[in-house]
């Protein structure tokens, strides 16, 4: 169904339309509070089975599950007036008229596909559910990221199953890129997601592959500062790093590697080497050992501007730097971790007694004077 009915069914209705979101994480918060700030006529509640997580969403002090730039001031705006929380999943399928399905999909660990389709075993649970609870008609909403064909199973799932109960199934994936999120929602700028993600990617691959500047010493900022003149590469994207990271740039290229093996065509993946590549990089810096030697890993988030570790780079880093029995420290102004390393509550504390620092994150205070490189070198274990 083409998109803009959706939009007919938003203008004609008389009364507030109630709008839930099923899923309170990443995709389902940022997206449907942004609504909420833009409509007040509609009322949204966001509903999910994480008692824990609804909890955050309705904290006092506003301490969300979740961080994005700009995100609580957006709650601030609308929880309570026309945004609402709950975890009562039933009542919030029965009183809505829209329903946003914004639910995990987490790549298949084991069976068909596994280590790169999409575990669509939320998705379905969803589905079936909406369609047992509702006692009215709905529109229906796929919102996380989904493979192809999706919106047919949930039609399947959901079509005829209760008389007189009609089902829309619209699909419109989220596009916002995390750590700017809000304003991208406000100002968003894709009209696809896999196949530009898997372009992004792609940039970002061939940025890191130029590893010729490495060893040439040459600067590879300066490098890509000049390739971007040229106007059919552009500038955006093109910053050298250490393998990308996340979970929509992984699971959409996963998905994607897993499309094209289905159709005989061949996977092309560096990522992962590159990653490794960084990892070893520090371990010969460090005289081809880290056996007892104390690492601070600065950022645990994938990106800047966010709280989501999922896919991060940190997570290969530490994992590396464990198995070469190093001590690991790490600090992020946002993102946890479960305590598999030591978590500093600040900066300074996290480089004391370090032999190396890996700043893995771009966040603003770790490139800043302060604790970017030029602060922490000094202050580093050299050997006697
Ligand atoms: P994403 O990044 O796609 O938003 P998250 O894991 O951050 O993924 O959020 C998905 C949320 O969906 C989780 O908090 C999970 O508890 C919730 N969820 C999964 N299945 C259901 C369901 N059937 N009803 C309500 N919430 C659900």
């Amino acid at each position: 169904m083409a998109p803009v009915k959706f939009t007919k069914v938003l203008c004609t209705k008389s009364h507030p339309l109630q709008n839930p979101s099923l899923g309170a994480g990443y995709v389902g918060g940022p997206t449907c509070a942004v609504i909420t700030l833009k409509c007040p006529h509609i009322t949204v509640t966001i509903v999910d089975l994480n008692k824990a997580r609804i909890n955050a969403w309705n904290s006092p002090d506003f301490k969300l599950p979740i961080y994005e730039i700009d995100l609580e001031d957006v709650i601030r705006a609308c929880r309570g007036h026309n945004l609402f929380f709950s975890t009562d999943v039933e009542k919030g399928i029965r009183e809505a008229e829209l329903i946003f399905v914004s639910v995990n999909t987490p790549t298949k660990k084991s069976g068909v596909g596994a280590g790169f389709a999409a575990d669509l075993n939320y998705v379905e649970l969803a589905t079936c559910q909406v369609a047992v609870v509702a006692t009215t008609s709905k529109i229906v909403v796929e919102k996380s990221t989904f493979p192809c064909r999706t919106a047919e199973s949930m039609c399947t799932i959901q079509v005829n199953s209760k008389p007189g109960c009609h089902f829309d199934i619209l699909s419109n994936p989220e596009f916002f890129p995390e750590g700017t999120a809000i304003s991208d929602l406000f100002k968003p700028d894709r009209l696809s997601k896999l196949a530009a993600n898997a372009m992004l990617t792609q940039r970002i691959s061939s940025v890191n592959a130029l590893s010729i500047c490495e060893v040439t010493v040459a600067n590879i900022n300066e490098v890509v500062n000049a390739v971007g003149y040229d106007s059919r590469v552009g500038h955006k994207f093109l910053k050298a790093s250490i393998g990308f990271s996340g979970r929509c740039f992984q699971k959409d290229i996963l998905n994607l590697v897993y499309l094209s093996k289905s159709l005989y065509l061949p996977e092309v993946a560096m990522n992962k080497y590159q990653k490794l590549c960084f990892s070893k990089h520090v371990v010969d810096t460090l005289f081809n050992t880290v056996t007892g030697k104390r690492i601070v890993v600065f950022g645990f988030a994938f990106t800047a501007g966010t709280g989501d570790t999922r896919e991060s780079a940190a997570i290969t880093f530490i994992r590396d730097f464990q198995s070469e029995r190093a001590f690991v420290n790490f600090y992020d102004p946002q993102a946890n971790v479960k305590k598999q390393v030591k978590i500093c509550k600040s900066a300074f504390e996290a480089r004391r007694d370090a032999e190396a620092v890996v700043i893995a994150t771009k966040w603003k205070e770790h490139r800043s004077h302060e604790v970017g490189c030029e602060w922490a070198y000094p202050s580093i274990n050299r050997p006697p």
